[in-house]
């Protein structure tokens, strides 16, 4: 750990300022579960932290919930779901409209609390809250996902009436790194599409990722016990979230070690798992490709929100003819961009969002240099910051390369022939998000279509989501999709209603 100054952070700008402060804060504070449309405050819980990521200093605090918690949870969204199924799909659009425009009323407050939970900057912040706006708004219009189909049928004087209902009880379990947004793309069209919901944020991220949404929620009218929120550890409470009995459908979005466990855990009550896992995404640069274009799509890729996405650039894989070129222009661009605590102005990278994937991103880096990685930028370090870094000479097997290390790190691995770079690509159990950069259109159609991933970009970057195209990935990143139509077959079941108009002659 070095002791330089952070660039763009002034240090006599630390403070730990509550977010018990904040207006959208319940009466309680933050330190309480949102069960049944009732905050129940602390009692004898123990409470967890709610840490500033960029001056490590504790900002509030959340209850440590405890399996007896979860259960009350799932029983209220249990005992609220039929009735408010039962309202029409414009009432229940109406609920998740005005939730949206609550958070946009909130906007300034949601922007505080991404910067000191989350350790985001402004410019995240912004993008987390349009999609967040995005997802609500198309969760609107799924309310009404209900209409009737009809198939013939292969008996006579038989109609076939194919009809939805909400699958019932949702369990949603989020992450840290866009917490309110990742939460928000579960919850919103789980309520707008008549379920109930037992939501469990990141520990890391208790209140913008939970709590906040319960507040969101509760103010827009959302009927009592209909969303439910329990925070705590997921060592704690998360096992009891993913293997409960009551809900339909456990959707879980983290790690792809996580999602194996509650995805085992879901199936053996024979829930149905939506999981949206880790990812090792590539960003393609051909011999041919316009290399301004290609830096800049690597530069958002690889250093917004200090590379915690699942859809970040993981990896840089350039043809050995702009190699140099290409990591020169990187690393020029990387130098530059300013770092410090987010709630500065015109912060871009702000800090790593915990000790744990401080602690990971760092040793990645320093097995990777030790193995011939060479640093073109950046390269320190200093508790929980970790400066915009560029490597080249890497390998594909390099630690940096082939783990997920969702961190500020851009590693330039070269090849030599589209094939080469397929197969580079390709050669890990992920397949979340990439990116091609190719004049040819044809060309790079031909490559993002023999990628084993779920969503390619050609010239642009990996960091795309729009709330009404399918996302998701294959192999282990994932399974199922969500946003738009992918969401409402997850959330929903199919009823088969058949009618027999004429009597039937049965065999016997
Ligand atoms: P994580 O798996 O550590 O935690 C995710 C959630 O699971 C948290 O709420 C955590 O408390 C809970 N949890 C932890 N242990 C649990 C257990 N045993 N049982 C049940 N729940 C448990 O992931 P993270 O560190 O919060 O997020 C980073 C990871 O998420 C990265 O791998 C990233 O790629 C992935 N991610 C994927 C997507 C996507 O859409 N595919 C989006 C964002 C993040």
């Amino acid at each position: 750990m070095g002791t330089k100054p952070r660039r763009g952070y002034d240090a006599a700008d630390r403070r730990a300022d509550s977010l018990d402060a904040l207006e959208l804060a319940p009466v309680t504070g933050w330190n309480a579960h949102y069960v049944d449309g009732e905050w129940r405050p602390r009692e004898n819980r123990d409470t967890l932290d709610v840490m500033n990521p960029a001056t490590r200093e504790p900002v509030g605090a959340v209850p440590a919930g405890t399996d007896a918690d979860v259960e009350e949870a799932y029983a209220a969204a249990d005992a609220a779901r039929r009735a408010w199924a039962e309202r029409t799909p414009d009432e229940r659009a109406s609920v998740v409209a005005d939730a949206r425009e609550l958070v946009d009323a909130y906007r300034e407050e949601f922007v505080h609390l991404f910067a000191v939970e989350c350790g985001g900057a402004r410019l995240k912040a912004d993008i987390e809250l349009d999609l967040t706006g995005g997802t609500m708004s198309v969760a609107e219009d799924l309310a009404d996902s209900f209409g009737t189909d009809e198939r013939e049928s292969v008996v006579e004087g038989k109609r076939n009436l194919l009809t939805r209902e909400p699958a019932g009880v949702v369990g949603v379990i989020s992450p840290w790194n866009f917490p309110l947004y990742l939460s928000m793309r579960a919850v919103a069209p789980a309520l707008a599409l008549g379920n109930a919901v037992v939501l469990k944020p990141s520990t890391h991220t208790a209140v913008v990722g939970g709590l906040a949404v319960a507040r969101i929620f509760e103010e827009a009218g959302l009927p009592d016990g209909v969303l439910n929120v329990v925070t705590g550890t997921g060592s704690e409470i998360g096992e009891a979230v993913a293997s409960h009995s009551t809900p339909s459908v456990v959707s879980f979005t983290g790690s792809t070690e996580v999602g194996r466990e509650v995805g085992a855990a879901a199936a053996e009550q024979l829930s149905t798992p939506a999981l949206e896992l880790g990812g090792n995404n590539a960003h393609i640069v051909t011999d041919d490709a316009d290399l301004d274009r290609a830096v800049d799509g690597g530069v958002f890729g690889s250093f917004t929100h200090q590379g915690q996405e699942c859809i970040s650039i993981n990896r840089h894989l350039v043809h050995e003819s702009v190699y140099d070129e290409y990591v020169e222009r990187l690393a020029a661009r990387a130098e530059r961009l300013p770092m410090g605590d987010p709630r500065e102005e015109g912060v871009v990278v702000g800090p790593v969002q915990n000790a744990s994937q401080y602690e990971t991103i760092v040793d990645l880096l320093e097995r990777s240099v030790e193995r011939g990685a060479e640093i073109e930028a950046g390269g320190d370090h200093y508790e929980w910051f970790v400066e915009p870094t560029v490597l080249s000479n890497v390998a594909n097997d390099m630690p940096i390369a082939a783990e997920e290390h969702f961190g500020p790190v851009a590693p330039v691995v070269p090849f030599e022939t589209d094939e080469q770079a397929i197969e580079l690509a390709n050669d890990t159990e992920y397949g979340l998000s990439g990116s091609v950069h190719c004049e040819d259109r044809e060309r790079a159609m031909d490559i993002a279509r023999r990628l084993d991933t779920g969503m390619v970009h050609i010239n642009d970057q990996p960091l795309n989501d729009e709330p009404h195209v399918p996302f998701g990935g294959v192999g282990a990143s994932g399974i199922g999709r969500y946003n738009g139509e992918a969401i409402v077959e997850a959330f929903t079941e199919t009823k088969w209603i058949s009618v027999q108009d004429e009597p039937r002659e049965y065999p016997y």
